[in-house]
C-alpha cells in the first residue's frame, strides 16, 4: 500500500490538501485526482502542489470500522451550533474547551486569522489548544476505505442522497480520529465557502452531521479534537494521527434523520 498525500497552497497560506491510502497499481490515479482538485477548486486554483508519495509495510496496517452516522437536522447555522454544542457538553467536552474551539473556528482558528492547515487539539477540562504548531495543525493522514467498503458506503450513503465525496472524506477522516488515544470528540465545518454542513464525531455517539454549522459564503472552516491531555501523551496522539495507517473495511448504519428542538433531541 502507498500513503498519497497533497498539500496545496494560494496567496502563501495554505488552500486544499487530501490524503489517501491505495494499493500500488491506483497511486497515479489517486494522485491526478488530487491535483485536479488543487486546480478546480472553488477558492480558485492552487499556485503550488505538493505531492507526497511513499510506499507503506502493508502489515503494519490496520482495519477498522466507520461510525454510524445521523443527520440533526436545524433550521439555520445558530441553531446548528447551539446544537452541536449541546451534544458535545453531552459527549463530556467542557464549556471552556467548547467555548475555544468554536471562537477560533469563527475568527479563523490560525493566528493570523485564516485557516488551518490541519485540526487543533483542545483540552477538554482547560479549554488550552495543545498542537505544537498552532498555524499547522494536527494533519491526519494514513487512512482510506477499502475497495469493497467505498462500494457500501455509497449505496448507504445515496439512501439518504449523501454520497458525495465530502461526506464520504469526513466520515473517514472522523473515523480514524475518534479511534485515538484520548480523543472524546470532534467538532468540524468546512472551509469551502459553499459546503455549510458539519458534523461532532465521538466514539460515544458516532457522527452525526448538522446541515448548517455556517453561513454560506464564509470561507472560515476548520477542526477540533477534543482530548483528555492529562491522560495521553502528546506524542503518541500525534504519531496515532499522522502516521498509523488505518484502511477502514467495513461500514456503519445509517440512521433516519431527526429534527433536532432546543429543549433537547
Ligand atoms: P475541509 O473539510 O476539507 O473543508 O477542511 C476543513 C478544515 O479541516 C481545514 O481547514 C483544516 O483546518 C481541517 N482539516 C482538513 N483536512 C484535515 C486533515 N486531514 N487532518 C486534520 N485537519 C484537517
Amino acid at each position: 500500500m502507498y500513503s498519497v498525500r497533497m498539500r496545496a497552497r494560494r496567496h502563501a497560506r495554505h488552500h486544499s490538501g487530501a490524503e489517501r491510502l491505495v494499493p500500488g497499481d491506483a497511486v497515479d490515479q489517486a494522485a491526478a485526482a488530487m491535483v485536479r482538485r488543487a486546480m478546480n477548486h472553488s477558492r480558485g486554483r492552487a499556485e503550488t502542489i505538493e505531492l507526497a508519495i511513499e510506499e507503506l509495510d502493508s502489515k503494519q496496517i490496520e482495519y477498522g470500522v466507520l461510525p454510524d452516522v445521523q443527520t440533526w437536522q436545524v433550521s439555520d447555522f445558530h441553531q446548528g451550533r447551539r446544537a452541536a454544542a449541546n451534544l458535545l457538553c453531552s459527549l463530556g467536552v467542557g464549556p471552556a474547551a467548547v467555548e475555544t474551539a468554536f471562537a477560533d473556528m469563527i475568527r479563523g482558528a490560525a493566528p493570523d486569522g485564516g485557516n488551518m492547515r490541519g485540526a487543533m487539539l483542545v483540552d477538554v477540562h482547560s479549554g488550552c489548544r495543545l498542537e505544537p504548531d498552532p498555524a499547522r495543525g494536527v494533519r491526519v493522514s494514513r487512512m482510506d476505505l477499502s475497495t469493497e467498503a467505498r462500494r457500501n458506503l455509497s449505496r448507504v450513503l445515496q439512501q439518504q442522497d449523501l454520497d458525495q465525496e465530502t461526506v464520504r472524506e469526513a466520515l473517514v477522516l472522523a473515523a480514524k480520529v475518534r479511534m485515538a488515544p484520548g480523543i472524546v470528540a470532534e467538532l468540524c465545518w468546512s472551509d469551502d465557502p459553499d459546503y455549510t454542513a458539519g458534523y461532532v464525531a465521538s466514539p460515544e455517539r458516532g457522527y452525526i452531521r448538522f446541515p448548517h454549522l455556517k453561513p454560506r459564503g464564509d470561507r472560515r472552516g476548520g477542526r477540533a479534537f477534543f482530548v483528555r491531555g492529562a491522560c495521553v501523551p502528546l506524542n503518541a496522539l500525534l504519531d496515532y494521527l499522522q502516521l498509523r495507517p488505518i484502511l477502514f473495511d467495513r461500514v456503519g448504519h445509517l440512521h433516519p434523520p431527526q429534527f433536532w428542538t432546543e429543549s433537547g433531541s
